[in-house]
């Protein structure tokens, strides 16, 4: 594995990237730590006829699993740059082995070796 500041720069890059997104169709909040979907306002500010609210509903949807997916990425990136702090970064967290430095540059907040991938996304979040 590379050193971990080579990473630590990559996921401070996508932290910025995530929230910027983010903060586009959601607000956060510090005291839960918790981001959650806001209403795209020129959508609601129309008047409510059928289609209107159709598409609002629509676009809702949309945007709430938009910000769960960004809210997972900016989880695991919070987590990878925690266990940075603690020495921790770079093991997997099914298995206890070192991840594959390949694994990690492709997505330096993988929380799994090559061989568990598919149990990532049954972590706890
Ligand atoms: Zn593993």
């Amino acid at each position: 594995m590379k050193d971990t500041a080579f990473y630590k720069d990559k996921l401070d890059a996508a932290l910025v990237a995530v929230v910027t997104e983010l903060s586009t169709i959601g607000v956060y909040d510090a005291v839960n730590d918790n981001w959650e979907a806001v209403p795209d306002q020129d959508i609601s500010n129309e008047d409510a006829d059928e289609n209107t609210s159709a598409d609002f509903v629509e676009s809702w949807n949309e945007r709430r699993a938009t910000l769960s997916d960004l809210e997972r990425e900016y989880r695991d990136i919070k987590r990878a740059l925690k266990k940075i702090d603690a020495g921790t970064y770079g093991i997997c967290e099914v298995s206890g082995e070192q991840i594959e430095e390949k694994r990690l540059d492709a997505r330096p907040d993988a929380r799994t070796c090559i061989a568990h991938m598919n149990e990532e996304s049954q972590l706890p979040m």
